[in-house]
């Protein structure tokens, strides 16, 4: 199975035991008008905690980067996973008018940034891509925080 198959065969994380304090914790910090680095911090903290992972360093700040094709919006890089030192960073501003990032954005970004960071430490992958798989487990840390 080459590491393509391997990231999209994981449709969830294993052992994903929220504690009901983290549960809170998220729910409450993503409905605030704005977050800030500690904000973001304690939330990744607290779930890597609950899964027996290794923390990681968020850094939150600078300024979203787009790329355009033919004029139009073709992606967004609204986070970044540094493999070599698994710190992550958030972008706290949007690309095109600089206006703070919604919280709620904030946060589904720090869930995508630290479901690569889950892939080496939890399921062990040689490389964290962004399969169909990948995807699935961003979208199962959401609800099981929400949950
Ligand atoms: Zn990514």
């Amino acid at each position: 199975m080459d590491n393509y198959e391997l990231s999209n065969k994981f449709e969830t994380l294993p052992n994903c035991n929220l504690s009901i304090k983290t549960k809170a914790l998220f729910k409450s910090l993503r409905e605030q008008p704005s977050v800030n680095q500690n904000n973001l911090q304690t939330v990744a903290d607290a779930i890597c905690s609950d899964l027996n992972v290794s923390k990681t360093r968020i850094i939150f700040g600078g300024t979203q980067s787009n790329t355009t094709q033919n004029g139009k919006l073709k992606s967004k890089t609204l986070g970044v996973y540094y493999v070599n030192n698994a710190n992550i960073r958030v972008f706290e501003f949007t690309a095109m008018k600089g206006k703070p990032v919604a919280p709620k954005t904030v946060f589904d970004t720090l869930l995508h940034e630290l479901c690569h960071h889950f892939d080496y430490k939890i399921l062990k992958l040689q490389t964290t891509i962004h399969s169909a798989g990948f995807y699935k487990r961003i979208g199962y840390l959401k609800s099981e925080l929400l949950s």
